[in-house]
């Protein structure tokens, strides 16, 4: 079995049509992460219409926060706490932060963050988390709220950081990033298989292609090829790590 762990459905104009390619191909689990209200419907909506293949992760995408209302902010926190039961994870979580992202909107990434981290305990279910211009602190702030459960989507680091990573119970996932960024192949590379889980994303464009869950075959053979493996032993782990997390939601 392939799964894809994190991709948006609701940015898709056909999801349909990518989740029966998508089977075809081998791949049996999906998980359509929301990054916004309209987005979370859409996901369950999709979920209802394929329940075996799709699963849902709620979340708030931290690039949406500040641009959200007051109140908007809280109906969205609102639904993701009503829907919980239906979900497998809370993502796409996590913090976002450039150098024109003030110190008001770091605050209220990092406190909605956080809020996140608590209903993953509360609820026992895995966060997936987003995390850009952000690593140390989004490594930091998970351990120092002790989060247990924890896939960190695209996430990708040099030697130092790796070492911190490996010390954590954190899984990591890897996308199509993989097929064309040399930086992102020598993370994979020395990222361990008891830590992987594949993605991809999507419908990110790479190398000017739409990408979708169909590719995540394509993606383990790059990874396996990397490790210089066979594409089944890649699949086994990543199957293995996706039962270990997700795999009593
Ligand atoms: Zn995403």
């Amino acid at each position: 079995m392939w799964a894809d762990v994190h991709c948006h459905f609701d940015y898709f104009e056909n999801p349909a049509e990518i989740i029966v390619a998508a089977e075809k191909a081998g791949v049996k689990r999906i998980i359509a992460n929301s990054t916004t209200l309209e987005g979370l419907h859409k996901c369950l909506a999709l979920k209802m219409q394929f329940p075996k293949i799709i699963s849902v992760a709620l979340g708030y995408h931290p690039t949406h926060i500040f641009e959200d209302s007051a109140s908007k902010r809280e109906e969205t926190m609102n639904h993701i706490i009503q829907h919980a039961s239906e979900a497998i994870a809370f993502g796409e979580v996590g913090l976002d932060f450039d150098e024109q992202t003030s110190k008001e909107e770091k605050e209220l990434q990092v406190a909605i963050f956080k809020k996140f981290i608590l209903l993953s305990k509360e609820f026992k279910k895995p966060l997936i988390v987003h995390a850009r211009g952000s690593r140390a602190e989004v490594l930091r702030i998970l351990q120092e709220e002790n989060a247990q459960k924890v896939l960190l989507h695209s996430f990708v680091c040099k030697e130092k950081q790796m070492k911190d990573l490996l010390k954590t119970s954190f899984f990591v996932s890897v996308g199509a990033g993989v097929l064309n960024s040399e930086w992102i192949q020598k993370f994979a590379q020395e990222l361990p298989l008891e830590k992987l889980l594949l993605e991809t994303d999507s419908p990110l464009e790479f190398s000017g292609e739409q990408c979708s869950s169909v590719w995540i075959p394509r993606i383990a053979s790059k990874i396996a090829e990397l490790k210089g493996i066979q594409a089944e032993n890649v699949q086994k782990a990543a199957e293995k790590n996706f039962q270990a997390l997700f795999g009593k939601n």
